[in-house]
C-alpha cells in the first residue's frame, strides 16, 4: 500500500526530538509520501528546510502560506517572501500554497482582513497556477462569495485545490466540488456519531477524496487525545474504505492517486 498523508505540521514544535521516529514509524505504515503543512511565514520556511533535509525514503514535499489566524501578520515584505519561494517551487519542493482561508469560528484575525489575505494569498496561487490548501470554518458564505467571483474574473483552474478538513455540509460539498476542489478528510471520521462526515463522503466522487492527518492535531481513533502524526493516517483510510464499501488496499489507491493528481506529484 502506498499511503500519501497530504496534511501534516512535522514542523511543530511536539517533533523537535523524535522527527526522525516518526517518519520512520511512517514509512513502515505504508505511507511514501507526506505533505508538510504550513500556517506562518515561520514554519513555511522551517516546511521548506525539512523537506529537502529530511527527504528520503517518504518523500517530502510542502506548501507554504499564511493561516486565517496570523492574517493580521501578513504584510508586504510576507507576500514578496511567499511569491519568491514560490517561483522557485521545485527547488523549494512546494506543492501548494496555503494553508489560507476564513475561520470565523475563533476569528483571531478581523474578518476583513482575512477575506484580503485570503485573496491576495489566492490571487498569487492563480497567477503561479499552483494548487491552494483551503481552510474554512463557519464561513462558508463568504467563502463562497469569494471562490464565485474568482469564477467570474476566469482565475480558477479546473482543479484550483482542497479544502482541507472539510467539516460543511454536503450542499455546500456539491458546489465546491462543482468548482473542481477536493475535500480532505482526517481523523474525525473515526469518531463515533459523525454523520455529517458520512454524508458528504457518500455524496461526492472518489475522485475527490484525500486523506490527512492535520498531525499534530485531529487525533484518530483509538489514539485521540494523543500527540498525531501520519503513520496514524491508516485509521482514516480504513474506516472511509469501509464506510465506502472498498478495501483499504483500493482506497488508497484512489486517495493516493487524487492527490498525485493534484498536486501534480
Ligand atoms: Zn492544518
Amino acid at each position: 500500500m502506498e499511503l500519501f498523508d497530504t496534511h501534516a505540521h512535522l514542523c511543530d514544535e511536539r517533533y523537535g526530538e523524535d522527527i526522525d521516529e516518526v517518519i520512520a514509524r511512517a514509512r513502515d505504515a505504508g505511507v511514501s509520501r507526506i505533505l508538510l503543512a504550513s500556517a506562518e511565514m515561520s514554519d513555511s520556511e522551517a516546511a521548506i528546510r525539512m523537506a529537502s533535509e529530511k527527504n528520503g525514503d517518504v518523500e517530502l514535499f510542502c506548501s507554504v502560506g499564511v493561516h486565517p489566524h496570523s492574517a493580521s501578520d501578513y504584510d508586504d515584505q510576507s507576500h514578496e517572501l511567499l511569491s519568491g519561494w514560490i517561483s522557485d517551487r521545485e527547488k523549494n519542493r512546494i506543492v501548494a500554497l496555503g494553508e489560507i482561508g476564513l475561520d470565523y469560528h475563533y476569528d483571531l484575525s478581523p474578518r476583513d482582513v482575512q477575506k484580503a489575505v485570503f485573496i491576495r494569498q489566492f490571487e498569487l496561487a492563480c497567477r503561479e497556477e499552483i494548487p491552494v490548501i483551503i481552510h474554512e470554518r463557519e464561513a462558508s458564505a463568504d467563502m463562497l462569495a469569494i471562490l464565485t467571483d474568482f469564477g467570474k474574473r476566469g482565475l480558477l483552474s479546473e482543479t484550483p485545490g482542497v479544502f482541507h478538513c472539510y467539516s460543511g455540509s454536503a450542499q455546500t460539498a456539491q458546489i465546491l466540488v462543482r468548482m473542481g476542489f477536493l475535500l480532505g478528510f482526517d481523523g474525525p471520521v473515526t469518531f463515533r456519531n459523525n454523520k455529517k462526515a458520512w454524508e458528504v463522503l457518500s455524496s461526492i466522487p472518489l475522485d475527490r477524496i484525500l486523506i490527512e492527518t492535520d498531525c499534530p492535531y485531529l487525533t484518530p481513533e483509538p489514539f485521540r487525545g494523543k500527540r498525531n502524526e501520519p503513520a496514524y493516517i491508516t485509521y482514516i483510510l480504513v474506516k472511509i474504505a469501509d464506510y465506502l464499501g472498498k478495501s483499504p488496499e483500493e482506497m488508497a489507491r484512489i486517495t493516493t492517486g487524487n492527490a498525485r493528481r493534484l498536486f501534480r506529484i
